[in-house]
């Protein structure tokens, strides 16, 4: 059973629409993908609908923008329900916070020199309902600026980068119980990716987290080196936490990210999906079924 758990399709930052997503996991050998664009639940009906069509179980997720000590931490949460208020609306603050940097980041471009327009950025946004740094990549690539969305990162849009612009995050401690409130489970997504990150997320900080409601972590991520994995795999069986591996595919939109190129354990799996479920119960809420094949 080959399990992948972090995926994202052209409703944020990948190539591939939900349905073509789907039908690719089920080409490629997955059997259970879960779709996690960045900040937005836009790509699930889609999703639901290849999935029941193909047969592939499919899991419903977001990845949330969130900032821990300063530093920006990337939370996957899992079976949330959409509809809960204090989720759908901190998800809106955190999409407005994308829309509103985008003139800042090409005004910063125009700083040094490059010129792109917001019509060109829309026109290879396609049906992105969280416009990102990928984008203002893919449209500096367009125009012949830079060669892919690599060497744009590298050169302008990357933290130390001069059209680097700040975007708004949610606070993580509080989205992860905002979404145990909706029913659903979290899990950090590739915490030790980035030594700022690797600071702010030390043993102590995870049990912190741990204690808000965190279930797991990340371990087999391709940002991870081996003995970043095992580090981080020996700090989460101390802590008892739930581990997950997942290809973070971007479609073409990122190399080397081919869906199940890491995958989780079943068993991990399976703690999970008992854990969402005793958090749906918990809330009275109407979360999310888990669809297609595998269904429990
Ligand atoms: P943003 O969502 O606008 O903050 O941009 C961050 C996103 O850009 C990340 O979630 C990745 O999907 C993507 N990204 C970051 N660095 C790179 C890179 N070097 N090449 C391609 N994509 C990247
Ligand atoms: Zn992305
Ligand atoms: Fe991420
Ligand atoms: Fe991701």
């Amino acid at each position: 059973m080959r399990i992948d758990l972090h995926t994202h399709s052209d409703r944020s930052d990948g190539t591939e629409s939900p349905a073509e997503l789907v039908r690719r996991a089920r080409t490629d050998g997955i059997d259970v993908l879960a779709l996690t664009d960045h900040d937005t639940t836009e790509g699930w009906p889609e999703a639901a609908e290849a999935a029941e069509s193909t047969g592939v179980t499919l899991l419903r997720g977001i990845e949330v923008s969130c900032t821990f000590a300063g530093f920006g931490v990337h939370l996957l949460a899992y079976l949330p329900d959409p509809t809960y208020g204090p989720l759908a609306d901190e998800l809106r603050r955190v999409l407005d916070g994308r829309t509103a940097r985008l003139p800042a980041t090409l005004a910063r471009l125009r700083g040094v020199g490059v010129e792109v327009g917001v019509d060109d950025v829309r026109a290879v946004a396609g049906d992105t309902a969280a416009m990102g740094r990928p984008h203002v990549a893919d449209a500096l690539v367009a125009l012949g600026v830079v060669g892919d969305r690599n060497e744009a990162f590298d050169r302008y849009l990357g933290p130390q980068g001069p059209a680097y612009v700040h975007r708004y995050a949610a606070d993580l401690e509080t989205m992860i119980g905002t979404v145990a409130d909706a029913g659903g489970v979290t899990v950090l997504a590739h915490p030790w990716a980035s030594r700022h990150n690797h600071q702010a997320l030390d043993e102590r900080g995870i049990a912190r987290l741990q204690r808000a409601g965190l279930a797991g972590v990340e371990v087999d991520h391709e940002d991870h080196s081996p003995p970043v994995r095992r580090r981080l795999r020996a700090l989460a069986e101390r802590l008892d936490l739930v581990v997950t591996g997942s290809s973070d595919h971007h479609g073409a939109g990122k190399v080397d990210h081919d869906l199940g190129c890491n995958t989780t354990a079943p068993d991990q799996l399976d703690r999970l999906l008992d854990l969402a479920a005793a958090a749906a119960a918990a809330s009275g809420r109407a979360t999310p079924r888990v669809l297609g094949g595998c269904r429990r």
